[in-house]
C-alpha cells in the first residue's frame, strides 16, 4: 500500500474515497516512458556499487564486516534509522543508503552510509531524494521536514506529522534522529569525506553514463524494431489467413 501510494500519489484523479483506487490510465501512460530510464538508473547503481568496492578496499572495511554490522545495531538497535519503529516482518526492513545510490544523491555502499530502515520511510525518502530540498545529504534533508520550512503541501512534512502529530515532539524526534545518524557516522568519517569529495566527479560520470545508456537504448531498439518489422513483413502470411 505504501509503495502504491508513493507511486501514484501524483495522479489523484481516479482515486476513490479511502484511497482504494488510483488513476489506471495515468499509470499505464507512465509505464511506457519508464522502461528506458529504469535501465539507465540500474546502470548508475551498478557503477556506484563498483566505485564503492574500490573505496571499501582502500578504506579496509566492508559493509559486511561484523564490526560494521555491530555498530549499526549499537546505533539504531532493531529499529528503523529514521522513524525508530521496530523492524519486524510486518514493517518490512530494508537495507537503506543514507545518501541514496542514485543520480541526485550519489550515495555509495560504504561504511557510514548503510543501515536499516522500514519500507515506508524508504519509499517516502525516495520521494524527497528527487528534490533534496532541505539539505545536500538525502538522510539530512529527509529528517529536516519538521513542518517549519516547507510549503503546506509538502508531502514529507505531512508524512512526519502523521508519525508524530504533536509539533514540539516531532521537532524533537527529528532532531534526535539527525543527531543519532551523525554519531553513528563519526567512526566512518574517512568514507563520508571521501564520498563528499568524489561527488562532483561522480556526478559528471553518472550524467554521461545515463545519457549514453538512454541514447544506446533508443538507437538500438529503433534498429531492432526496424529489423523485426522487415523480417516479419517478408514472412507475413497471405491475406486469407489474416485475423478477422
Ligand atoms: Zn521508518
Ligand atoms: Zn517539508
Amino acid at each position: 500500500m505504501a509503495a502504491r501510494d508513493a507511486e501514484y500519489r501524483r495522479s489523484p484523479k481516479g482515486r476513490k474515497e479511502g484511497g482504494v483506487s488510483f488513476d489506471v490510465a495515468a499509470a499505464l501512460r507512465k509505464s511506457t516512458g519508464r522502461a528506458k530510464s529504469d535501465v539507465a538508473n540500474k546502470l548508475v547503481s551498478m557503477f556506484l556499487h563498483d566505485v564503492s568496492r574500490k573505496a571499501c578496499a582502500a578504506g579496509r572495511m566492508m559493509v559486511s564486516d561484523p564490526r560494521y554490522t555491530d555498530s549499526v545495531v549499537a546505533a539504531f538497535g532493531q529499529g528503523c534509522l529514521y522513524c525508530g519503529k521496530e523492524l519486524t516482518d510486518s514493517v518490512i526492513p530494508v537495507v537503506e543508503h543514507l545518501n541514496g545510490m542514485n543520480r541526485v544523491s550519489v550515495g555509495l555502499h560504504v561504511p557510514g552510509n548503510v543501515a536499516m530502515a522500514c519500507k515506508t520511510c524508504n519509499n517516502q525518502k525516495r520521494d524527497d531524494d528527487q528534490r533534496l530540498s532541505l539539505a545536500l545529504n538525502g538522510w539530512e534533508s529527509f529528517l529536516s521536514h519538521d513542518g517549519s520550512r516547507c510549503a503546506p503541501a509538502c508531502r514529507t512534512c505531512a508524512y512526519w506529522s502523521r508519525i508524530w502529530p504533536e509539533e514540539s515532539g516531532r521537532v524533537q524526534a527529528l532532531s534526535t534522529a539527525r543527531q543519532r545518524v551523525l554519531a553513528f557516522q563519526e567512526p566512518y568519517m574517512q568514507f563520508i569525506q571521501w564520498s563528499a569529495g568524489a561527488r562532483g566527479i561522480l556526478k559528471v560520470k553518472i550524467e554521461a553514463l545515463y545519457r549514453d545508456c538512454q541514447r544506446f537504448a533508443t538507437d538500438e531498439i529503433e534498429k531492432l524494431v526496424a529489423e523485426v518489422n522487415l523480417e516479419f513483413a517478408s514472412a507475413k502470411p497471405s491475406s486469407s489467413s489474416e485475423p478477422s
